[in-house]
């Protein structure tokens, strides 16, 4: 397999595991395989993107904001960058309510289908667990979400893997050593640079084995179905999130190609391995180092803006999630509380859902906690919102996989446009190797 190119072999480990998980469900004892023996490698995996990703944010993000050289620009990448993400994530709002206002997926929906899907996820830990996550998030204070910015304690925020905490402080120090003279500067910056330089290399090494860990995580994921009947009741309901999903990413490739000259079929083939990676692992955050490798290294995006642009967006652009809240909000209501869907309710679902990608974490699922919150700010019924989640809880984890992977994108894109208007879009990017000097050192 060594001449593949990674996304191949990446995919081949995706469908190899797909089939594993299908037919290990119909051998007795086979999902205890896959839980036991196959499903921990997969873990292994993503723990070790974790692992990486904080120093990587600190290093990339100390080092870019201290090459920029200027605070003017970096006044510049903020505002531009926030702007764009906020621009994006109403056009995937609105391409959300346009399709589930057309399709309308949850007005055909048969008394009995809703009574099995109650009976079955209604009262499960499942949906009771994102019920009390989302209500511990609502009774914080309007501002809270301001202050969690800013950390007491950087270990803290360090151990957390606090990602806003950690890219405000980062910040910190970039600017002030910006601010000293640059003898008393350069060490820490040699320093941020080896460190950052390292952490790359480390993803290189991670990414050896992600063909065998997607494996794993796809393995797992397919165990996990067991109800296929109620799957494609759903089916239309999902198919819009899929469809909306797809528009989205037409619409990014749009963007690189008229706004970077760059060929969108380029575009993708560069940032794949990590789409596939935020397929697989459903995080964001996860994906994260992989994205930056990516994008530095094949998209040419110079680190000064990809250090900043990506881990912001990790945490605050979620395009895939709030095109999937709009949908699964208006669904929810053509099913169980159709007067409920106004027009002026989904104008308020608009406005919240642009909130919810800024709060939602970027890890499996949480877009399901804030679409909690979405629901209530338009005084959805307490009473129905079991019911809400337990309705749209079956196909929750493919479309979490396919959102995921629109919500990098969107930052892989966005990562582009800002470079290309700072003019740090690099023509012929160095892409590093795992083995790159190995042969000094075997
Ligand atoms: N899993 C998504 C992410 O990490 C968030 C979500 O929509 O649940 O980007």
């Amino acid at each position: 397999m060594k001449k593949l190119a990674l996304h191949w072999k990446i995919l081949i480990g995706m469908v190899l595991g797909i089939i594993f998980g299908f037919i290990m469900n119909t051998i007795e004892g086979g999902k205890g395989f896959v839980t036991d023996w196959i499903s921990p490698f997969g873990t292994i995996f993503i723990n070790l993107l974790k692992l990486i990703a904080v120093p990587l944010i600190l290093a990339s993000l100390i080092k870019g904001i201290s090459d920029l050289k200027d605070i003017s620009k970096i006044k510049k990448m903020g505002l531009r960058t926030i702007s764009i993400y906020i621009g994006t994530t109403l056009v995937a709002i609105i391409i959300g309510l346009g399709i589930v206002n057309l399709v309308k997926p949850g007005t055909g929906m048969s008394a009995d289908t809703i009574e099995k899907i109650k009976a079955k996820y209604e009262n499960s830990t499942d949906v009771t667990d994102k019920l009390t996550k989302a209500t511990a998030q609502n009774d914080a204070g309007p501002l809270q979400a301001l202050v969690d910015i800013f950390p007491s304690n950087i270990f803290q925020s360090f151990v957390d893997a606090s990602m806003l905490q950690v890219i405000f402080f980062a910040m910190f120090v970039g600017i002030s050593l910006l601010l000293i003279s640059e003898k008393k500067a350069k060490p820490l910056m040699d320093f941020f640079d080896s460190l950052n330089e390292m952490v790359m290399k480390m993803v290189d090494l991670i990414m050896l084995f992600a063909p065998y860990a997607v494996f794993a995580l796809l393995a797992n994921v397919i165990i996990a179905f067991d109800d296929t009947e109620i799957l494609l009741k759903l089916l239309v309901y999902a198919l819009c999130v899929v469809g909306g999903l797809v528009l989205m990413i037409v619409f990014y490739l749009f963007l690189v190609a008229v706004y970077t000259k760059k060929s969108p079929m380029w575009f993708l083939k560069q940032i794949s391995p990590a789409q596939l990676l935020a397929f697989s692992t459903s995080s964001s955050a996860a994906t994260l180092p992989v994205t930056m490798e990516r994008v530095e290294e094949h998209l040419g995006v110079d680190k000064e803006v990809s250090g900043f642009v990506l881990p912001v967006g990790a945490t605050i652009n979620m395009d895939g999630t709030s095109l999937y809240q709009g949908i699964a909000a208006v669904f929810i209501m053509q099913v169980v509380w159709p007067e409920g869907a106004t027009f002026s309710n989904q104008l308020v679902i608009i406005f919240t859902a642009l909130l919810a990608s800024i709060g939602s974490a970027a890890v499996p699922s949480a877009g399901m906690v804030m679409l909690v919150i979405v629901l209530e700010s338009i005084n959805f019924p307490a009473e129905l919102l079991p019911i809400g989640l337990a309705l749209i809880f079956a196909v929750d984890r493919p479309l979490d996989m396919c959102r995921t992977t629109v919500n990098v994108t969107g930052d892989a894109t966005v990562s582009m446009i800002i470079a290309k208007s700072l003019d740090k879009l690099h023509e012929h990017p160095i892409e590093k190797n795992w083995d790159d000097n190995y042969d000094k050192v075997k």
